[in-house]
């Protein structure tokens, strides 16, 4: 019998998690827990929580960045709708790119997935670019290789000069027991 979420089989993905509004630390640990509710996913790991300087825009409080491992069996459509769908519930108003929010959470790996389609691309294309997204992921998985782009090791230096510090050790929050 065919069914629609299971014909993928279980999947790693990486999702990057950041706020710099309303008690930023409170928004992304509660957002890791919202996390692991999601149906037909496990999360496995979360880095440690990082303060980041703005990218962009950089008159706005400072960001606070994760990322976070699951297994899914979500295909990345469904996934990204249940973090739309926490985003809102974080009260997220979307106004000018790269500007102050709540919540904002990306889907910056899925698998090996390359994935180029209207309201969906992955890996996230400035997933290698920015030390919030690199440092979270290599300290998850130190080996990990983007699909498309090469080993994360090697972009460090790319990110060098960004403004980042890791603020605390990997909350237990969302972590199931399996
Ligand atoms: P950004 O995260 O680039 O600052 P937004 O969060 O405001 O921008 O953009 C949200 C939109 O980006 C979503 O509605 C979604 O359709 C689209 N999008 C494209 N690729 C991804 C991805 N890999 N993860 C999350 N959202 C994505
Ligand atoms: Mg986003």
């Amino acid at each position: 019998m065919w069914a629609p979420e299971s014909h993928v089989g279980w999947q790693a993905a990486y999702i990057g998690l950041g706020s710099n509004l309303a008690d930023p630390i409170a928004q992304v640990q509660r957002a890791l827990s919202e996390i692991g509710e999601i149906p037909d996913l496990r999360v496995e790991r979360c880095s440690s929580l990082y303060e980041t300087a703005p990218v962009g825009i950089t008159a706005q409080p400072s960001f606070v960045n994760a990322v976070v491992l699951v297994q899914t069996r979500l295909t990345p459509r469904t996934l990204l709708a249940h973090l739309l769908d926490i985003e809102a519930r974080h009260a997220r108003v979307r106004a000018e790119r790269n500007g102050p929010r709540t919540l904002d959470l990306d889907i910056l790996l899925f698998g090996e997935d390359m994935i180029a389609e209207p309201g969906l691309v992955v890996p996230h294309p400035r997933v290698h670019e920015r030390a919030f997204t690199l440092l979270p992921l290599l300290e998850i998985n130190e080996a990990l290789v983007i699909p498309g782009i090469g080993k994360a090791s090697e972009k460090l230096n790319g990110v060098a000069g960004q403004g980042i510090r890791r603020l605390e050790a990997a909350p237990a929050i969302g972590l199931r027991a399996s």
